[in-house]
Formats: C-alpha cells, sequence, structure tokens
C-alpha cells in the first residue's frame, strides 16, 4: 500500500498546479488523470489581466500574475523549461471610440499598470484604428507546460494515468485501490457532473472550440493579436485561433457554428487566404459569480473539491491552488469569494 497525504484526481489546470505546490513544500501526493482532450489541453494558455470588451481589469489580476513568474521559475528548476512565452497582447481597435475609451481608461490608478496608451501598428492585417498593448500579459505553451510537468510527475512516481473509478473508495479506510490517503481532491473540470460526491454543485459548461490554422502570409511579428479572439503562432507553421463561447451547446462534438464564427472573426483582420488545419473544442467549468469553488465535502471531510477555474484556469488555477494547499496543510482560511460553503444551504 503506497501512503500519501494528498490523492488528487485531474490533471488540468486545478490539479497540475496543485500537486505543483504540493511538490514545493515536498508533501506526498499522488496525481491520478486520464488523458483525454481537456478544457485545459485546449485552452489558449492566455495570461491577460485585462477585460478586452470593456477595457478593466479583474478581482487580484496583479497578484495572481506575479505568483505565476514565481512558479514557472519554480517549474523551470525541476523540467528545465520555463513555459511562459513572454508575447503580449496586443487588442486590434474597432473604431476611434475604442481607442479613445482605451486612453481614458488607461489613465485610472487599477488600469495603468496594464494599458498600454502608445498605440501601434502591425503589418500583413488590417489594424486601420491600430491596435492597444496589453502590458503584463503572456502566455503559457500549453503542450509542453503539460507534457514536461506530467513527464516529471510520472518519472517520479507521483503521476498515474489512468481513468478514477469513484465505487472503488473505501470512506472508511481513506483508500483507492493501493492507495491510502489523508485527503482526496477532486479537479475534474467539467466531469464533476460524474462525481456522485460533488455533482451537485452549481458548475456549468461554456463550450469552446479553437482553430490551427495555416496562414498564407506568416505574421512577420512576435505578439498575440486579438480581436473578436486570440491569434498566435503554435509553430513554424501553424497558428491558434480561438476561442469561442457557447453557454447552450453541452454536447459533444463540433459546432460547425463556432467554425464559421472562428473563420469569419479570422478574416475581419486578416486579410490573406487561410487553412484551418483542425479544430479542437472544450468546456469551461465556470460558475454564475464568476469565482472558483473550493472546500470540503458537507459530509465527508477529507473530501474537496477545486473547480468552476471558468475562462481564466492558468491564472485562477495557480493561485487558487496554492491558497487551497495553504488551507489544506496551514490552515489559512480560504477566501470568503470562493468557499464551496457559499452554496449550503
Ligand atoms: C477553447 C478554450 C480556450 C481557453 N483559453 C484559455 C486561456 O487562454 N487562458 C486561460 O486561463 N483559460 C482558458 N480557458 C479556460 C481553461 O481551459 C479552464 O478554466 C481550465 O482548463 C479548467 O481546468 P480544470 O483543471 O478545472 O479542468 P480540466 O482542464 O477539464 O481538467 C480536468 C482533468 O481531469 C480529468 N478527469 C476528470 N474526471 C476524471 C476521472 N474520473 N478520472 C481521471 N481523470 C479525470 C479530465 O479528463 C481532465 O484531464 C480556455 C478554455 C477553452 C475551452
Amino acid at each position: 500500500m503506497k501512503e500519501v497525504d494528498y490523492l488528487i484526481i485531474g490533471g488540468g489546470y486545478a490539479g497540475t498546479f496543485l500537486a505543483h505546490h504540493l511538490l514545493m513544500k515536498q508533501i506526498p501526493f499522488i496525481l491520478i488523470t486520464d488523458q483525454h482532450e481537456s478544457a485545459s489541453r485546449v485552452s489558449a494558455g492566455m495570461v491577460n489581466p485585462a477585460v478586452l470588451k470593456k477595457f478593466t481589469t479583474f478581482w487580484l489580476a496583479q497578484e495572481q500574475i506575479e505568483l505565476l513568474h514565481e512558479v514557472c521559475t519554480e517549474i523551470e528548476s525541476y523540467t528545465g523549461k520555463n513555459h511562459l512565452i513572454k508575447e503580449t497582447v496586443h487588442r486590434i481597435f474597432h473604431d476611434e471610440n475604442e481607442q479613445r475609451l482605451w486612453l481614458k481608461k488607461s489613465e485610472r490608478e487599477d488600469l495603468a499598470p496594464f494599458l498600454n496608451p502608445v498605440f501601434r501598428t502591425f503589418s500583413t492585417i488590417r489594424n486601420p484604428h491600430q491596435t492597444g498593448e496589453v502590458l503584463q500579459s503572456c502566455r503559457i505553451d500549453v503542450s509542453s507546460f503539460f507534457e514536461e510537468v506530467h513527464g516529471y510527475f510520472k518519472s517520479k512516481g507521483y503521476l498515474q494515468h489512468a481513468h478514477f473509478n469513484y465505487t472503488e473508495i473505501d470512506l472508511k479506510q481513506k483508500t483507492y485501490r493501493d492507495i491510502k490517503f489523508k485527503k482526496i481532491i477532486f479537479c475534474e473540470g467539467m466531469k464533476v457532473r460524474q462525481n456522485p460526491y460533488f455533482s451537485w454543485l452549481p458548475v456549468h459548461p461554456n463550450k469552446g472550440h479553437h482553430l490551427t490554422v495555416k496562414l498564407s502570409s506568416p505574421l512577420a511579428f512576435k505578439a498575440t493579436l486579438k480581436k473578436k479572439h486570440f491569434l498566435f503562432p503554435l509553430n513554424k507553421e501553424q497558428y491558434y485561433y480561438g476561442g469561442t463561447y457557447d453557454r447552450d451547446q453541452t454536447d459533444d462534438g463540433f459546432d460547425q457554428n463556432a467554425i464559421a464564427q472562428l473563420q469569419a472573426g479570422l478574416s475581419e483582420f486578416y486579410p490573406h487566404p487561410f487553412e484551418t488545419a483542425s479544430v479542437h473544442y472544450g468546456f469551461r467549468p465556470t460558475v454564475k459569480d464568476r469565482r472558483p469553488v473550493i472546500g470540503a465535502h458537507p459530509e465527508h471531510d477529507f473530501m474537496y473539491v477545486f473547480n468552476g477555474l471558468g475562462a481564466r484556469g492558468v491564472l485562477n488555477g495557480c493561485y487558487f491552488a496554492r491558497e487551497l494547499r495553504d488551507h489544506l496543510q496551514f490552515a489559512k482560511p480560504l477566501p470568503q469569494e470562493v468557499r464551496l460553503d457559499r452554496f449550503e444551504e
């Protein structure tokens, strides 16, 4: 029997960052995850402190970005690679009103660290009203992040690629097959709906598609462009373009409307031919109040859930995984805003 303090189920951003924070304090854990195409794996990996519809920011943006930089340096110490790509986001303005709004907002104390008041024009694309740069924005190299972090965990025996079968938990002994644990933490994203202990949580799917495209005239600059969706290079040949938002489509399978929406969105500012090489989709786990949901099961105090990362899986995952570790290990209270008991009667 292997004995660990924590058994983590699910290896998206939530479970992977939690495992990392445990590793940093040398706390024994095992992470069990299947290898299905999760929301995390299809995400753009954007780290963006600005809300690009209204040019605002959000709760804890600065703290979250700072922690992410620290964590990526820690991850580099054991994978040998820093997975943060420091290419900023440039928002393509629709018209002069947007330019004016951006300039006005960039003078505000809370937004000045994020909205660059100096505009830029790029070649190759259509941007007659220029673009605004989101300072401090960057992105995670998603596929290498998961490959290398999971690869390291696996090489140390901390990760098992398998489906977790809920009926095999022994609630009294606190065991799962040959693993004895003190606490179990479910980080399953939208698959929480299949979890017999937490399926009641008000976590709702928001389906997102993205395309990988080949551009006939590659972009001769290093930046992430954003008009309706994000465009950035994946490698020498292919670019990521996405993702869409759809709260109504809960079925598996490609949605032709989403694909058409993406192709039209890209054509709006990329006036050259492009080829759609592949389509991917995932389900963002969202909560109505836009806060993660973290806490113990009302009846089984050794069972925890960490979910509801919404559209900000990277920042929320990294930041709140550390809050959760410090709560579990050092009895630090969880922030009121993310506690699971806000949904209990
Ligand atoms: C198209 C798209 C683009 C996005 N872009 C961004 C972005 O740019 N930046 C950003 O921050 N966020 C982005 N997001 C949001 C982000 O992807 C999510 O917030 C995040 O992935 C949620 O992470 P998670 O770990 O909670 O869930 P998931 O990523 O769904 O991971 C859960 C994992 O647990 C596994 N699992 C579940 N049940 C079991 C079981 N019983 N046994 C074994 N394994 C199990 C699942 O298979 C999965 O691998 C995007 C999402 C989409 C769909």
